[in-house]
């Protein structure tokens, strides 16, 4: 690796898994190494009749466990050297919960409050029309991130099959009109509730009212803030990129979504005091949820933390210099690749669906996921239970190691 080139948080996690692995360091450059990285760049007419270039990243990981998988993102800050830190992390997500999938992630430099719906579709049809080689049920499977959702997946669904004849299974996170699976919305906060629940069950914990705050107020933080209010927890402070709300007595999760829904915006919700963006991480609380983007807890403000939990609902949510610091002041850490595994499970199901021609029902789901979330749970807290690792070095020690092996079974 050149010298001047700082390593990313997860090459920082990964770099210790092997260590304690005890395995050569060539075994960590193959690993960090992603298999292809793809840049391409899109002009589009736009509506005002002038011209656009944005540029879009595709990283393929690795696929000895099965076809790449991960999320695309349309995000204004997304870079080369992000995406290929989140492709490796879904490498790991998918060997740590054990499902027959690689890792991949993509995006698009974009902010898509900018760009109309008809902008919208124009990018994402294109990128297809680029990438579409490289995309397929048994090659490349995209799924919906921060600034995607279902439409984008139907419009990139739609477009490879206009190439290669009707085919749900190359894109998950569909429409159900579309082949879409039930459950699949909801799945990645539903997984960060599990999660929680079960540690709490693990360590005998209560959880009825318990103090949380959430970070990131999309497709995650929602349908997490809806489990957890099920689950008899207190919400007191939730924040989006435009400010946050605080009520030391907590709020209802649905009175703050339709407000969200009416006002794009969850400042000025009725009995909240005003927070920014920030400072609803600094908030006192049981559980901390960051659940926007990566990074957002670093080394400038993990002493400010007060949270004694924090459940990584967010990919990469916390630098690793704030890691350590956050692990001396004994706070305890699910990371990323177990807490909001859910999304990738349920999209694992939705592509057995499409494969098998077949929907399953809203119930089986649910439980296929739980089992699927409670094993990698036990197997992460027994470690940590058998060892001196903390969460987040149990779960990528099991995770490297699964593909670590897959690799060298397929043979180098
Ligand atoms: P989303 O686009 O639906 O929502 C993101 C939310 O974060 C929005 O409410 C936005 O306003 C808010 N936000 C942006 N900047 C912020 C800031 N500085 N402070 C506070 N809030 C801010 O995205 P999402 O799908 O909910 O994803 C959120 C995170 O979860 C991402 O890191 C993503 O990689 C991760 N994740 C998502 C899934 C999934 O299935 N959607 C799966 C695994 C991980």
């Amino acid at each position: 690796m050149p010298l001047n080139k700082q390593k990313s948080t997860c090459e920082v996690f990964l770099e210790k898994a092997c260590k304690n692995l005890k395995y050569d360091d060539s075994v960590f450059q193959l690993l960090m190494k992603p298999s292809r990285e793809i840049i391409i760049n899109i002009p589009i007419t736009r509506d005002d009749g002038k011209i656009t270039v944005f540029t879009a990243f595709r990283v393929q990981h690795h696929d000895a466990r099965g076809p790449y998988k991960g999320g695309l993102r349309y995000h204004p800050e997304v870079n080369l050297e992000e995406v290929k830190s989140l492709a490796t992390l879904m490498s790991l997500k998918t060997a740590l919960v054990n499902i027959p999938l690689g890792g991949a992630k993509g995006g698009i430099t974009l902010d898509p409050k900018q760009l109309s719906n008809r902008e919208l579709e124009r990018v994402t049809r294109k990128f297809v029309e680029k990438i579409h080689m490289n995309m397929g049920v048994s090659r490349d499977i995209p799924a919906p991130d921060m600034g995607t959702n279902a439409q984008t997946m139907a419009w990139i669904h739609d477009e490879y099959s206009r190439i290669y004849g009707h085919t749900s299974g190359v894109v998950t996170g569909k429409p159900l009109v579309l082949g879409g699976s039930e459950g699949r919305e909801q799945a990645t906060g539903q997984g960060v509730a599990i999660t929680m629940k079960h540690y709490a069950k693990h360590y005998d914990i209560d959880l009825e009212n318990k103090t949380v705050a959430i970070q990131g107020f999309g497709n995650l933080g929602t349908h997490l803030a809806k489990f957890l209010q099920h689950m008899g927890m207190k919400i007191i402070a939730m924040s989006d990129s435009k400010g946050g709300v605080y009520n030391e007595k907590g709020y209802n999760a649905y009175d703050a979504i339709t407000y969200k829904e009416k006002n794009g915006s969850l400042v000025g919700l009725k009995g909240t005091t005003p927070l920014k963006p920030q400072e609803v991480l600094e908030v006192k609380c049981d559980f901390l949820i960051p659940a926007a983007l990566g990074s957002t807890i670093s080394k400038e403000n993990a002493n400010k933390i007060k949270a004694k939990y924090i459940f990584e609902g967010a990919n990469n949510p916390i630098t690793h210099e704030a890691n350590k610091i956050l692990l001396k002041k004994n706070k305890i850490i699910i990371p990323d690749i177990l807490a909001n595994s859910g999304g990738v499970i349920v999209s694992y199901f939705e592509w057995v669906q499409n494969i098998q021609q077949m929907a399953w029902k809203k119930k089986e789901i649910e439980d296929r996921l739980s089992g699927i979330m409670i094993e990698a749970c036990e197997r992460v807290f027994n470690t940590v239970d058998t060892s001196k690792l903390n969460f987040r070095d149990a779960a990528y020690l099991i995770a490297t190691e699964r593909l670590k092996e897959a690799i060298f079974a397929a043979g180098i």
